[in-house]
């Protein structure tokens, strides 16, 4: 049995360059829902986790422009919404591409809350930047009547910032893995998941957001997952990366690319975390931590491309 996590990077549903019209995402959405059936088509058990970092930005500007005719909804609701355009469009497409090849399986797309600690230090540091763009004015405006914490995102103008705190454990973590034991596809922990904590045994959204690599990393855990593959828009993790001494990485131990991970080799936000996520899930119990180009998917679990963590 070869059971397998893939966490499908932005470049699944979006590529460089598009403006996300519904015709845009759901082509890329049946481009790797072909990927996604050669995986499944070789006998791996696979659960599919996504991003969602333009959906949920786009979600939040909506509610930004339409605030006067419509209430906002918080971004625990606009994470789950993102769960459901993204699981729909991929559990589509996939379905859509199994039948065509003859192989009887189901899919199914479950909202999922991911359990955060209320202590996580990261509630007193927001760092992650999400939804539009305001100018100074707006935004301290904004700081005023919601109480939001903003700052000026480098790539200009001021946007809000949220704490990305770590998570813990699944709520539906049950659900998953007997779903997955019966023989069902499942796309679960999309965008991370909600966030939720839990306070006099209630579980309660907030306002944050998960990473999607290491949300995977506890999916993996979760259904004893053999190989965590993490598809992204570079075939390889790098060293030194964007200097003239770039190499990828190709095969590695934990050990050392823990190393390399102290060293600051990978950036916090987009490699930093995929990385964290494969050190994780090796340390409790996985035998491979993939980061591969999507198109390359195939291959890197024949161990031909991608950067490959084992014990
Ligand atoms: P995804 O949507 O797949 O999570 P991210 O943008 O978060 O994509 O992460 C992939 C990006 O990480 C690459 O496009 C690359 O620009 C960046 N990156 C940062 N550090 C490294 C590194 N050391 N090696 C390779 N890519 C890196
Ligand atoms: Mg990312």
């Amino acid at each position: 049995m070869k059971r397998l996590v893939i966490a499908l990077g932005g470049n699944a549903l979006l590529q460089k360059g598009q403006r996300g019209t519904y015709s845009e995402q759901l082509s890329n959405a049946r481009r790797t829902a072909k990927f996604l059936a050669d995986v499944i088509e070789k006998g791996y058990e696979v659960v599919i986790t996504h991003g969602n970092g333009p959906q949920v930005g786009a979600i939040m500007l909506q509610n930004e422009i339409a605030k006067n005719e419509v209430p906002p909804m918080p971004l625990d609701v606009a994470n789950a919404e993102t769960q459901a355009l993204i699981g729909y469009m991929i559990q589509q497409s996939l379905q859509n591409e199994l039948r065509k090849r003859g192989i009887n399986k189901e899919v199914v797309t479950l909202i999922t809350q991911v359990l955060v600690n209320k202590d996580d230090e990261a509630f007193q540091n927001p760092t992650k930047f999400v939804g539009p763009y305001y100018t100074e004015e707006e935004a301290k405006k904004l700081i005023r009547e919601k109480g939001w914490v903003m700052k000026p995102d480098p790539r200009g103008g001021w946007r809000r910032v949220v704490p990305s705190p770590d998570p813990k454990d699944i709520v539906e973590k049950n659900i998953i893995r007997d779903l997955v034991d019966q023989g069902f596809i499942i796309i679960t922990a999309g965008g991370g998941g909600i966030p939720v904590i839990k306070e006099n045994d209630t579980y309660k959204g907030v306002e944050a957001v998960i990473d999607k690599d290491l949300a995977s990393a506890l999916v993996g855990k979760i259904v004893r997952a053999d190989t965590l593959l993490i598809l992204t828009d570079v075939e390889y993790a790098m060293l030194n990366f964007g200097k003239p001494n770039q190499t990828p990485l190709k095969k590695v131990k934990l050990e050392e690319i823990e190393e390399y991970y102290r060293q600051g080799h990978f950036s916090p936000g987009s490699m930093g975390p995929k990385i964290l996520a494969c050190i994780r899930f090796i340390k409790c119990g996985g035998k491979r931590g993939i980061i591969a180009h999507l198109e390359k998917s195939s291959l890197a679990l024949r161990e031909e491309t991608g950067t490959i963590v084992v014990p």
